[in-house]
């Protein structure tokens, strides 16, 4: 991403200067439209406060990034922040730097005659602080996209720990990293992150990275990312169509990686401590198998009862050993957690279940001033009912044989195993692409949800 830094008071919102032209159409009725010349686009815009819809304006920014993916744009930022409410500066910067590198740079290739493309933002000098502060966030998210993008033969278990080491060293004094190999886990009972690995040909690691920046507040944030390089299912073996994409169920884990960097480089007055379990779900002669029974961190015994369900297996350890270990004010995992929630809810909406409504509202807000769509679905006591019945000989199982809620299942799964009572599991199934192109807006959610936190707790 390059940046120019003049004032441009064009009322072109956009101007795409490539030799190509695209078929769409301007509808004047509509908040937001935009319309084709043959070497430009206008990016229309209704300046109006009370009808300005942060989501629905990404959503339009995304279609129209999504059309020019990986061409060289050039975007005059300073058109959008004109037009666009002030009170949305802040969001609207950070929202197109994020979706110009999850859209239009090539974030990995392996095509030989790969071409490099760049986003080229130009911004008036009154802007430069919005603009440092959401670059910075863009970098995050571009190291969480390559990590999502990645094949596993690439970034598998070493490298993902070996990369992120790197990527978080030096940026700021604040920040420690902690590595806990096989050794040190089942020394500490982090039984159910092993027992998924167990197929696996490398060792599974629990990467624990603390940034304590704020002294002065009581608050801590936990965040908890799925990191399963590679989930082939288990025994539970996914047929052959849904393996396609499985080297991106690690999205949770990239997304929290690339938060705290963000955080960390913007040296935001936060405290957040992260906990990422990174395994392969494989098959060999040591792999778990169905009804075996494990005794996870918090000593409750799961029975298996589908190896395909093992992302609630390794977070449940992380979520259990972050909470026990480390004094959270609030919890958020995030995951590709339940092929179902990508079904009921599609590719738009990201669902999300919180144990209190104060959370519920942060992160619904978080979400909105990432303009991302999200639904808040209600965490039920049947739904604990279930988890504590879904076993004949164990605590619990990892599914219910009985019930078709899958995902509500899995969130009240996972809260069984939160010491910290404010917790918030968020399934990214669905919404990690957008038309089949791989995208993960989700560090700046998270990074909104964190600093949300503290605005509201100085003291
Ligand atoms: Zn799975």
């Amino acid at each position: 991403m390059k940046f120019n830094q003049k004032s441009n008071e064009k009322q072109l919102l956009l101007k795409a200067v490539n030799k190509f032209t695209v078929d769409a159409t301007s509808t004047k009725n509509e908040q937001f439209s935009y319309k084709i010349n043959k070497n430009e686009i206008e990016f229309l815009l209704c300046p109006n406060d009370k009808k300005f819809d942060l989501c629905l304006f990404t959503w339009k920014i995304s279609a129209l990034f999504f059309t020019y993916k990986e061409k060289n744009l050039t975007i005059d930022l300073n058109t959008f922040l004109k037009y666009c409410p002030p009170k949305y500066a802040k969001n609207i910067c950070n929202i197109i730097l994020n979706k110009a590198v999850l859209f239009n740079e090539k974030i990995l290739s392996f095509k030989t005659n790969a071409t490099n493309y760049e986003s080229n933002i130009i911004f008036s000098p009154t802007y430069k602080p919005l603009v440092d502060e959401a670059y910075t966030l863009a970098c995050g998210t571009k190291f969480a996209k390559y990590l999502q993008v990645a094949p596993s033969n690439v970034v598998n278990i070493i490298e993902f720990v070996h990369l992120t080491n790197q990527k978080l060293q030096k940026i700021n004094k604040n920040l420690k990293i902690k590595i806990l190999g096989k050794n040190k886990m089942a020394k500490k009972g982090l039984n159910l992150i092993l027992a998924v690995n167990k197929g696996s040909n490398e060792e599974a690691k629990l990467l624990l990275v603390e940034y304590k920046n704020n002294p002065k507040s009581n608050e801590n944030v936990g965040l908890v990312g799925k990191g399963v390089v590679f989930d082939a299912g288990g025994y539970c073996l996914k047929p052959s169509p849904y393996l396609i994409g499985m080297n991106q169920d690690m999205t949770g884990a990239a997304a929290v990686v690339g938060t705290i960097f963000s955080l960390a480089k913007n040296n935001k007055k936060v405290n957040v401590v992260c906990a990422i379990p990174l395994v392969k779900n494989l098959i060999n002669q040591n792999s778990y198998i169905v009804h075996d029974i494990y005794q996870a961190y918090n000593k409750k015994n799961v029975e298996i009862l589908n190896t395909d369900a093992e992302g609630r297996l390794i977070l449940a350890d992380a979520i259990a050993y972050l909470s026990k270990n480390y004094k959270l004010s609030k919890l958020v995992s995030i995951s590709t957690l339940t092929g179902l929630s990508a079904r009921y809810f599609g590719d738009i909406n990201t669902p999300y279940w919180s144990t209190t409504e104060m959370d519920a509202n942060k992160i619904k807000l978080s979400f909105i001033d990432a303009g991302e769509y999200c639904a808040n679905i209600p965490l039920l006591p049947a739904h604990t009912t279930m988890v504590k019945q879904s076993s004949n000989f164990a605590d619990c199982a990892n599914i219910s044989k009985i019930s078709h809620s899958d995902s509500s299942f899995a969130a009240a799964f996972l809260k069984e195993f939160s010491y910290c009572p404010n917790f918030t599991h968020i399934d990214i199934a669905g919404t990690i692409e957008y038309k089949k192109y791989p995208i993960n807006p989700f560090c700046l959610v998270l990074y909104n949800f964190v600093v949300k936190n503290f605005e509201e707790n100085v003291h």
